[in-house]
């Protein structure tokens, strides 16, 4: 069996060959190594390669590992890729340097305050559930321009760009598609898209980010 730090070096490498493939500049996207589930011991080897960037979906879990780790590695910049309770927006803002995962005003609302009373900025993306999921977290497509303005000018948030999870059985190809025409319409430049079984797909298609983690450290 291959090494998380091997299968790491394998991800960045067919990136790289993605993003050649598109005619995008070398290094335009970045990794979000996903580590949910997965405790320190795993993660070290890939955080002393050099790599920087992860992401865990649940806010008590990164509570238990990522505070010493970013005490280690000041240079840390870690994303929040689940979804977010209006509860739990303050440890998330003290914790996280990019939440992904706005999808509502009584988040965007929580997450405000928190900023302003914790004197902390993450970069922040809404989540849009392109495939109209019921059961997952997200706004509607059509809802979201409407979104990314309110977020703006009710809640004063400076918004980075969109964040989408396909449905699981579908081709992912047109809800990356649908993303990219959205964050264009809002002027957003931040694309999250693409996970270990598609990422080059929406590399392909111009994702800023992709949030990989299996194809890494292995079977959850
Ligand atoms: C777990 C997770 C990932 C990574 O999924 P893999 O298929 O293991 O690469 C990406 N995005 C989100 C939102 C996740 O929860």
């Amino acid at each position: 069996m291959r090494t998380a730090l091997e299968q790491y070096r394998a991800i960045l490498d067919r990136i790289d060959a993605a993003e050649l493939a598109a005619g995008r500049k070398n290094g335009s996207t970045q990794l979000v190594a996903v580590t949910k589930t997965f405790e320190a011991a795993d993660i070290l080897p890939v955080i002393e390669a050099g790599h920087r960037v992860f992401g865990e979906n649940r806010v008590q879990e990164a509570q238990g590992k990522w505070p010493a780790l970013k005490e280690r590695f000041a240079d840390i910049e870690l994303h929040l890729i689940g979804p977010l309770q209006s509860n739990k927006a303050e440890d998330a803002v003290a914790l996280f340097d990019v939440i992904e995962t706005i999808d509502r005003d009584k988040i965007a609302g929580a997450i405000a305050r928190e900023m302003r009373k914790q004197g902390r900025t993450p970069g922040l993306l809404i989540q849009v559930n392109t495939g109209e999921e019921s059961q997952k977290a997200g706004i509607a497509p059509g809802d979201t321009l409407a979104f990314v303005e309110r977020c703006r000018s009710e809640h004063g948030l400076t918004i980075d760009g969109l964040m989408c999870i396909p449905p699981f059985e579908e081709n992912p190809g047109p809800h990356f598609a649908l993303l990219v025409k959205l964050a264009k319409e809002a002027g957003l430049k931040t694309l999250s898209m693409g996970m270990s079984g598609d990422f080059e797909t929406a590399v392909e298609m111009g994702a800023t980010h992709v949030r990989v983690g299996s194809a890494i450290f292995g079977a959850r």
